[in-house]
């Protein structure tokens, strides 16, 4: 793996003898055998997990503290945590970055704790219940690395933006209800689309985003009038 070379500033020899190395592999081997267990995770490709990335703190004579330091949310544990631990190996000057924290932790031969916080059915679901996380955690006073507005202290409004939602599928968004609109600048034809009928007419695997580059106002022919609303729970 990439990440254990750059801490060899010298090139030493990559093999038993060579205290550094020894260290490398057992990390790296750590780290095939959480990504081997995530990807073993049975509820991968079924439904959406909710997880904080944290550091494990030794105590003399107290219990371990985790500090939490960032909250994600996927529906692939193990292609996602093995994303993380590529970027988290590289270093990086961005000192607000994720990545910067995780290197931290993985410079000194450590691994971040990953831990489930909830598991969601949909995917509007999954990111509503992310930034929940991420406003419970920085309520408790821990510095928390996630970098999207709603996600910084006092930006959360009890909602999913509509800018998340359109990387949706329209099979995704028929499960949250999602609701579509023409909302026409150039003209001001207003009209609910019901996903159920788009669903008649464009197949359930085509992204939101596809559908906004291609719908054209029925009335002036003008490209960019489709409107998502933002998600919010229980609507
Ligand atoms: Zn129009």
């Amino acid at each position: 793996m990439k990440f254990t070379r750059q801490h060899w500033t010298t090139k030493p020899l990559r093999n038993a003898q060579n205290f550094d190395s020894v260290r490398h592999r057992e990390l790296e081997e750590k780290i095939r055998r959480i990504v081997r267990e995530f990807h073993a995770c049975p509820l991968n490709g079924t439904d959406y997990v909710t997880y904080a990335m944290k550091e494990r703190v030794r105590r003399v004579g107290k219990p371990d503290l985790e500090v939490p330091f960032y909250v994600g949310q996927t529906g692939d544990l193990g292609k996602r945590s093995l994303q993380h631990f590529k970027c988290g190996g590289q270093p990086t000057k961005d000192t607000a970055s994720v990545y910067w924290r995780m290197y931290q932790i993985m410079r000194d031969y450590r691994i971040p704790v990953f831990e489930i916080l909830e598991r969601t059915q949909t995917l509007s679901a999954s990111l509503l219940s992310e930034s929940k996380w991420v406003h419970k955690f920085i309520g408790d006073g821990f510095q928390i690395y996630n970098q999207w507005d709603e996600h910084r202290p006092g930006k959360f409004s009890g909602s999913v933006p509509a800018k998340r939602l359109w990387g949706a599928t329209l099979r995704q968004a028929l499960m949250d209800n999602l609701r579509l609109s023409v909302a026409c600048p150039k003209c001001g034809f207003q009209l609910e689309l019901p996903l159920e009928s788009i669903a008649t007419v464009a197949p359930l695997d085509i992204q939101l985003l596809e559908l906004r580059k291609t719908f054209r106002c029925p009335r002036c022919d003008e490209t960019a009038c489709l409107r998502l609303a933002s998600y919010a729970e229980g609507k």
